[in-house]
């Protein structure tokens, strides 16, 4: 949920000031603000008149093109707004911030979690003050934000750092990277999610590549390689490999899960979703091992079925993409609500 399109804290990576997502204005200056996003979710959350019911899930309260606790928040309030309206609907939020400004809703968010479940996730591109400085220049600090978990997590909040993005050739190298790995276990995170850096043709990658001149200007070339203007701005599989190649190899060593951990979310989703969603980490975790995945496939496929799964479960393998050992797999997830495999590969334990 984007409640402001525009955000001040004005990151130089971030994607949200390419042209395909319309924002209007000077993308670090001019926030617009969605002043009747109330009214329009408390409609959506209205199951009166709607010809299928509401699919149980996190509502994902973040911010492709625009923090929602970015400062004009502290004026506007929607989203503490929000938050009242969640937790009165009774749903379960996930946060997705770089701002310590949440700290201020911590009554809700406890109030929420009692009866629903809450995630506060913080974005970090690493945990190195002078690296932040320059690319994130209106975020608070690492350390403040590493702070503001350690806070969330002294009051009994599920908190994750979403690593992302990795800056090539900047925030990548292993030391980087096993130092803000590090400053996350040590705050007690419940996970980490990586993600590398897209930088789409025009103004984003225009944006980008000044700063980088600027600061890093020996980078030029590198870049050049890696960023050949694939459509949704991504960088060469090659470099992508070795990123996660990396952070694999840091977070089995100190043990952390690279997914959002089940007891996280298998009270939250519906039977189809539920076996979805671990066999989608199913298939993200093997690849990042650089093993082939028969998951993804299945994923998909019973993401397009209409009936419950467990109407099904003798007849799986006449579902595309599901195979004996995915079949199992199912089977186990609907009948205990959980797969034991996924729970070892998610701990780095296989
Ligand atoms: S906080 Fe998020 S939305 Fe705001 S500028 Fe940074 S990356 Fe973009």
């Amino acid at each position: 949920m984007n409640l402001y399109r525009g955000c001040t804290h004005n990151c130089v990576y971030c994607d949200g000031r390419a042209e395909g997502y319309y924002v209007e204005g000077e993308f670090g200056r001019d926030v617009s603000v969605k002043v009747n996003a109330l009214e329009v979710l408390r409609r959506e959350l209205d199951s009166r008149g709607k010809r299928s019911p509401l699919q149980p899930g996190y509502v994902m309260v973040g911010g492709g093109v625009g923090d929602s606790y970015q400062p004009v928040e502290e004026k506007y309030g929607l989203t503490r707004k929000t938050l009242a309206l969640l937790s009165e609907k009774k749903f379960p939020v996930h946060i997705l911030t770089k701002s310590t400004l949440v700290k201020r809703d911590v009554d809700l968010l406890r109030k929420i979690n009692e009866t629903r479940k809450v995630i506060i996730s913080f974005s970090f591109s690493s945990t190195d003050e002078s690296i932040s400085r320059i690319f994130e220049p209106g975020v608070p600090s690492p350390q403040e934000r590493l702070e503001t978990i350690a806070f969330f997590k002294e009051n009994g909040l599920a908190c994750g750092m979403f690593l992302m993005p990795v800056i090539p050739f900047i925030t990548d190298t292993k030391e980087v990277l096993e130092k803000t790995i590090q400053d996350a276990k040590d705050v007690g995170v419940d996970f980490i999610i990586c993600g590398g850096m897209t930088l789409k043709e025009g103004k984003q990658k225009d944006y980008f590549f000044n700063i980088l001149q600027r600061y890093y200007q020996n980078l030029m070339l590198e870049y050049q390689m890696i960023y050949k203007g694939s459509q949704w701005g991504e960088a060469i599989h090659e470099y992508s490999d070795q990123l996660h190649q990396t952070f694999n190899m840091l977070m089995n060593l100190y043990k952390i899960p690279k997914r959002i951990p089940p007891e996280l979310f298998k009270d939250v989703l519906s039977e189809n979703d539920l076996v979805i969603v671990i066999l989608e980490h199913l298939d993200y975790l093997l690849k990042l091992e650089g093993k082939r995945s028969p998951f993804g496939y299945a994923a998909y496929s019973l993401s397009q079925l209409q009936v419950p799964i467990s109407t099904m479960l003798y007849q799986l393998q006449t579902i595309k993409g599901v195979g004996k050992t995915t079949e199992k797999i199912i089977q186990e997830i609907i009948k205990t609500g959980r797969s034991t495999y996924y729970e070892r590969l998610l701990k780095g334990d296989l």
